[in-house]
Formats: structure tokens, sequence, C-alpha cells
């Protein structure tokens, strides 16, 4: 019997092999592979699906987050605030950029922050608070915004996993000071290697973050802002993005009822996090056990793979250990110990579903 994966990239790959090898195939005689006529499409055609004034294209999710970080931050202020139960990519993206990172606990239900202790942990010294929206929910922005602004603190939405999922307020990615993305390959939107993108409503930041991912440059070869890099989206996955983008609804309409049939066969001991409706993308289906090294071994003797989102909170990886060892956030905490993510993509076939199904049916706690 094949196993179930957790993801197959090669099932969208072949489906889609044709089109991707005529649209690479122009990029090649074009001669144009760098801020070219794809990076300027698939800008604006992201901007209007989030419902953005401006988007720009980065070399990746962590990419976006360091400059967009970077351009929030108010002068005076060094103080990133964020969760610590999301891989730590906001972490890492805040420290290379030089300020320092504090941690609130999240909400036990959403596993998003809770704002109740972001409120607690907020000061003058916090000039940015990045929300995750994790597994694809978004999370409650409402308060945070309020308390981040009576502070003078900006939000960002960190959208990774997020994109396409909606509030009656707008798109994840339009709800807050700015946002940003990743087109890693397993990610709802997908390129064929590296790329991602900061978003905002903002004419100032989008200019700082413009400026930054090239060197610092506002024209060429003349360094007008300091701290820039570079991190630049190519043409070639551009041209796969702009592709898929227009698939997008449909494909996470399509994990939300492969998550749903999931929670639907669930048993007591296995809670299978809700994701229904658009305020949600179906990123990753997510389970919480008490009982999860017995689970994913039940899981692994049917040959059903699973993965950990995320096995280590932020304050206890070990490079930041000595900077944390005095934070305690005991609900990140606890539920590292109980997370356990199972197969979903939309080419994820029916059988298949059904295998996961069948195993949660038969997982006796
Ligand atoms: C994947 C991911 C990132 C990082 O994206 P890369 O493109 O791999 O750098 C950031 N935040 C979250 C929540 C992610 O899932």
């Amino acid at each position: 019997m094949d196993s179930v994966p957790l993801n197959d990239l090669s099932r969208l790959t072949e489906a889609q092999r044709a089109e991707i090898v005529r649209a690479h195939a122009a990029v090649l005689s074009s001669g144009q592979f760098l801020n070219g006529p794809h990076i300027a499409g698939f800008a604006a055609e992201l901007a209007r699906f989030v419902g953005v004034r401006h988007v720009q294209p980065v070399g990746n999710g962590t990419d976006a987050l360091e400059l967009a970080i970077r351009a929030l931050m108010p002068a005076g202020r060094n103080v990133v605030l964020t969760c610590a139960n999301a891989g730590a990519y906001a972490s890492v993206a805040a420290r290379r950029a030089g300020f320092e990172v504090c941690f609130a606990d999240i909400d036990p239900t959403t596993h998003c922050l809770d704002p109740e202790r972001v409120r607690s942990v907020l000061s003058e010294q916090v000039g940015v608070v990045v929300v995750t929206h994790l597994y694809g929910r978004v999370c409650p922005l409402e308060e945070i915004r309020a308390d981040a602004r009576a502070v003078g603190a900006r939000v960002l939405e960190d959208c990774a996993q997020s994109l396409g999922a909606a509030t009656c307020e707008g798109r994840a990615g339009s709800l807050a000071d700015a946002s940003t993305f990743s087109f890693y390959p397993t990610k709802n939107l997908g390129a064929l290697g590296d790329a991602g993108a900061v978003a905002t409503q903002d004419d100032e930041v989008f200019d700082r973050v413009r400026t930054l991912h090239q060197y610092g440059w506002r024209g060429k070869y003349t360094i007008e802002v300091e701290g820039g890099q570079n991190s630049r989206m190519d043409e070639l996955q551009a041209a796969v993005l702009r592709l898929r983008l227009p698939l997008l609804d449909d494909w996470n309409a399509t994990r939300r009822e492969i998550i749903s049939q999931y929670a639907a066969r669930a048993p007591r001991s296995v809670r299978v996090l809700p994701a229904e409706g658009p305020g949600h993308s179906g990123h990753l289906a997510v389970a919480e056990t008490e009982h999860r090294s017995r689970f994913r071994a039940h899981l692994d003797q049917r040959r059903i793979h699973s993965d950990v989102h995320y096995p280590t909170p932020d304050h206890r990886q070990p490079a930041f250990a000595g900077a944390f060892a005095r934070v305690s956030l005991p609900e990140s905490e606890r539920l590292s110990g109980r997370v356990v993510s199972l197969p979903v993509f939309p080419q994820l076939r029916a059988d298949e579903i059904d295998r996961v199904g069948e195993a949660l049916e038969t997982f006796d706690s």
C-alpha cells in the first residue's frame, strides 16, 4: 500500500507541466529574468486579490518579514512583539534586523495571540506587533490594533499560511499596517523555489520596503537608505505564481473540505482544529491530542505521514536560549507537545482522505 503523503507537490506540477513550460520558455526568450513584466504583473494581481494598494515581491517570506519590520519600526524603538508558537520566522527576522523580541502567550482555543496577554506585554519600547495567522486561520485583530495604536506601535500580519482567507473587513493581509507572504512550494500559493512578498496600504511603508529590498536604492546606483539588502523575486517564479493565483480560492475551499471531513471523524481524544468558512485558508490540518506519540505511531502503521507544526516554541530554540531563559508561556509550551499535522493539499485523493478518516476513527486512546 502506498503511503499517504503530507503533501505531494509533483501532482500539481505534473498537471500544469505544459503551461509552466510554455510560460518559462517565454521568459527564456525574453532574456529578462529580474524586475521584468511578470514581477510587475504579479505585484498588481496580488494587490488586487488581497485588497491593498501596494505589493513588493521579494526573495522569500522571512526576508519579507525582515523588510516589513524594518520599514514599520518607529524611530527610537527596538522591540518586536509576537507569538512563540509559529515556527520562529518572525523572531529570526526581527533579530536579524537588529531588534529585540518579546512574546505574548496564545489563546489555547484558537492558537492565536491572546489580545489580553498582548496588552499586558505592550510597552513604549514595542514598535511592531507581528500577528501570525497560524495554520490559515485569521486571528482577531481589532483589539490588538487598538492597543498597539494606543502605545504608538504598528501591526504586521504574517500571512504565509493564510493567503486567501477573508473576514467581513477584507482578506488577510489587508487588515493591519502591512503584511507578508511566503510562496515556499508547500504554501497554499507555492512557487517552484523561494519567493515572498510584502503588502501594505501605506505609501511610505511601501517606499521603504521597495528601497530596502534592493540595496537601499531609490534609483539605480544611489543608496538613499541604510540597511538595505538584496531580496528579489525572479521572473520564472512570478510567471508560475500568476498561473496559480486564479486557482487559489478553489484550492483553499478543497483544503477546508478535507479538514472538515477529518473533524467529523475524529475520536473524542483528538481535537481537529476547525477550518470552516472563508476566515480560514485550510493551510494545515492540525489536530491536538495528549496522546500524540501513540497517535502518530497509529498513523505510521497505516502509512500515513504526519508532522508537528511546531515542536519547539521560539523562546526555547537552542540559538535563542540565553535570551529567553526566564520567559514562560504555558499555553504555547503545552500545545507544542500536543499538535500534529495531517495530510492536506488540494490534489489529495478521496481514497487517501478516507484512509486518514479511518485512522482517526480507529484511534483508541
Ligand atoms: C513559511 C513561513 C514563513 C517563512 O517563509 P519562507 O519563504 O520559508 O522564508 C514565515 N512565516 C510563517 C508563518 C510561515 O509558515
